[in-house]
């Protein structure tokens, strides 16, 4: 009896640990408009929202999307970028570290 809870236990933390590691790689967390960096960089979840007296280079053809520093492809909803470790910004954000991708 104890035995079968003692394997009964393992199978569940064994099968658990297996759910953590094959968790895909978009279950990552989207970047919080309030993160301090965020803020810094006047970023926005849509670029039509960005500030145009703040930013008067800003124009509403530039996206992450279509910023050298997005991870994704053009067409992905959202991806990791470069400035913002471990999260995740939507293709349409934008933020004033935007760079046109080559
Ligand atoms: S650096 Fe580029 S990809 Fe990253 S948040 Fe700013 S505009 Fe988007």
């Amino acid at each position: 009896m104890i035995a079968n809870r003692r394997v009964f236990m393992m199978t569940v933390a064994a099968t658990g640990a297996g759910a953590v590691l094959l968790q895909p790689a978009h279950a990552q967390a989207t970047l919080d408009v309030k993160d301090p960096q965020a803020v810094a960089l006047g970023y926005v979840v849509d670029t039509a929202k960005a500030d145009a007296k703040k930013y008067p280079k800003h124009s509403a053809d530039q996206t992450c999307s279509n910023c050298a520093l997005y991870q994704g492809k053009a067409g992905d909803a959202a991806a990791p970028c470069t400035l913002f470790a471990g999260k995740l910004v939507p293709g349409k954000a934008w933020c004033s570290a935007w760079v046109k991708k080559a």
